[in-house]
């Protein structure tokens, strides 16, 4: 039996992919291995909160919506995208709707938001670095901005060329017809800055037997956090 963190119910997760992966899909909720991997990062880091949190979070998951969504009295939750439009399947309640914002000119003020969540995003984004700063910026002192991206292990540099623009290039070389790069092993240093600090954090730091249970694969995060 596995258990799934974001919703927290116990079931046997189903294949997913088109190559199928067992163990990855919740039935209940539809996470994945990497949505339930960054929702249990981000219950540890605020196990304890005890304060109203404005969480804004970009492409955001249906998995991730409803559970934030859900907790009124804790969480201001800010699900946003630059196309809102897509995001039709998002029920917040109260008629409220995923906001339109661009990650790259995040259009609220400095210092406002406690965490940032942004899983998959920054590889269709041309100017990545700019989204890490803007978070930033409207991240308050004590807050954390959480990312991923897809990576490969086997590139020791982010492997980026301006020359490929077709979908169907793109999908051969960066691994998906809207992705603009596949990162490698320096993410960090590629976005290293005198403003924040960022580091990196592997699902293997969990024990196998709870990554067994939870359905999570090798992944790694990004936490950022202003100095
Ligand atoms: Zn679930």
């Amino acid at each position: 039996m596995n258990y799934c963190p974001i919703c927290g119910e116990e079931s046997e997760f189903l294949p997913f992919g088109l190559i199928q992966r067992q163990n990855a899909l919740c039935p209940v909720c539809n996470s994945l291995e990497r949505h339930r991997f960054v929702y249990f990062l981000y219950q540890i880091l605020f196990m304890n909160n005890n304060f109203m949190q404005n969480v804004l979070h970009f492409a955001p998951e249906k998995c991730f919506a409803d559970v934030l969504s859900s907790k009124k009295s804790m969480i201001n939750y800010l699900p946003a995208d630059l196309y809102p439009e897509n995001y039709a399947h998002i029920r917040l309640g109260s008629g409220r709707k995923v906001i339109k914002l661009d990650a790259c000119n995040i259009d609220l003020p400095d210092n406002s938001v406690d965490v940032v969540i942004a899983n998959h995003l920054a590889e269709h984004l041309e100017d990545d670095k700019k989204f890490v700063s803007e978070s930033v910026r409207v991240l308050k002192k004590s807050g954390v901005l959480i990312f991923t991206v897809p990576f490969d292990i086997n590139r020791d540099t982010t492997y980026e060329n301006a020359d490929i623009v077709t979908e169907e290039e793109r999908r051969i070389h960066f691994g998906q017809e809207d992705h603009l790069r596949i990162y490698g092993n320096d993410v960090q240093e590629r976005f290293k800055s005198e403003a924040y600090t960022i580091s990196q954090i592997e699902s293997t730091v969990l024990p196998d037997s709870s990554r067994e249970k939870m359905g999570i694969v090798y992944d790694r995060a990004y936490i950022v956090r202003p100095k």
